[in-house]
Order: C-alpha cells, then structure tokens, then sequence
C-alpha cells in the first residue's frame, strides 16, 4: 500500500523523500506519495523523481490496486532498486493551478445547487480551465452572469477551506443532496475525507484544494453545452491572479 501522504490536509506539499519499495524502467513505486494520482475530475500531478545515480521525469500517476504507480521516463541512471530514497519534486505551478481550479469547481458547484437547485453530476478540472456538468439544468444568458457574480462574491469573501478527515455517519447527515455521490464511495470508506468552504459548503472529496478562497482569481464562464434532454455542461476559466 502506498500511503497518500497529501491527505486529509497536506495538499500543498510539492517536494518531499520517500523510499522504493518497487521500480523498473517505467514506473516506480514508493512507500508513500503527495503526488496525486489521477481520480475524481483531477488530473495526475507531473513532477521528478532523483535518487543516488539517477532522475527521472513523472510523466503519470495513478492507483493501482492500493498503491500509486509513478509512471517515469528515466533521463539519467538505472532505476532505483528497493530501498532507495528519492527525493521528489511535483510541479508546483501546474499543481497550484489545479487546486484553484478544483476549488473554484467546489464555488460553481455550491452556487448553481443554491441558486438553480441543480446537482453535480460530473467534473473535470485542468490547469488551465474546468467543466461541470449539472443536472436537471439549462442555463440562459442572465444565469450565467447571475453564477458568475455569485462565485466571485464568494471568493472576494476569502473563506477558508478546511480539509479534514470526519466519520462518514456524520458527513451522511450533514452533507447537502446534490453535493456527493456518496454511492460511489464503497461503505468501506470511513472516516470520509471533507473538503469545507466555511459557511458556504461541504463535500467529500478526495482532491486538492487551495487553503482559501483568497487564492483564487476571478471566474469566468466561457461556455456552455447542452449534453442531453437535463444536463448542461458549463466550462470556465480562472484570472491568474488572486483578486
Ligand atoms: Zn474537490
């Protein structure tokens, strides 16, 4: 098993040592990970990999089966044997970017639920820009403007966002319908990792997240699409600087 070391609230960690328990030309497994491996609308963190004679690029992270593999592209060296330690480096502008975005993801997702009563159905985050897809939803010009300014009230406010482990009875009473697909999470899973804007919403969620709304810039709704008879895809970008 490779310990998730980002969770409940390590998410801002870009540089950390481990050791091998597993390597070959093309993955390399560790004892324990803060890079993210892909999942939950997020993608994989990129990153390096340096041991005693060696570096390798991270070019792909995933679970797998309990552990995270590090997909690597070796540029120096033979792949670490078990035991060594590396000393890791993610990509901390492109994993800063994402966290906004994802957390920029959780502000859509709170104010379309509160104001239109439609749920999240789907997300996918990128460094760059994110889409979520809502349900039972359709959207016309003045919605969007109405979205967009109750999200970026939202982050004027610079809440925190507090990421925590909790009992998973206590986060199934407490969390809004239309805010978790808790049947996607086998009943195993408890305690429950939450992510929390505070006085604005709570959510399981797996991802990384920025440490406030502050860190945020503004969000702007670039599109829309209509994907079926209910559901309505809305894509957004972020203003690079906070606000
Ligand atoms: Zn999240």
């Amino acid at each position: 098993m490779t310990e998730l070391r980002y969770l409940p609230d390590a998410d801002d960690v870009t540089t950390f040592t481990a050791t091998v328990t597993e390597a070959d030309q093309d993955a390399v497994f560790l004892d324990g990970t803060y890079f993210y491996p892909e999942g939950g609308g997020q993608p994989a963190d990129r990153g390096v990999l340096e041991w005693d004679g060696g570096i390798a690029d991270v070019t792909d992270v995933r679970k797998d089966h309990g552990d995270v593999r590090h997909a690597v592209d070796i540029r120096d060296g033979e792949p670490p044997t078990e035991g060594t330690t590396v000393d890791a480096r993610i990509d901390g502008d492109r994993r800063r970017a994402v966290s906004r975005m994802h957390t920029a993801q959780h502000v859509v997702s709170r104010v379309v639920l509160e104001e239109y009563g439609a749920s999240t159905a789907g997300n996918q985050v990128y460094p760059d820009r994110a889409r979520i897809d809502f349900e039972p939803a359709s959207f016309d010009a003045d919605d969007l403007e109405e979205i967009e300014r109750h999200s970026n009230e939202a982050i004027e406010r610079d809440l925190p966002v507090v990421k925590e482990n909790r009992p998973r009875p206590e986060v199934e009473a407490e969390v809004d319908e239309g805010r978790a697909l808790l049947d996607m999470i086998p009943d195993s899973v408890d305690p429950l990792r939450v992510v929390e804007i505070e006085g604005f919403d709570m959510c399981p969620c797996g991802g990384t997240h920025a440490s406030s709304l502050g860190e945020l810039g503004g969000i702007t709704i670039t599109d829309t699409v209509s994907k079926g008879e209910d559901v309505e895809r809305l894509e957004f970008e972020l203003e690079d600087e906070p606000r």
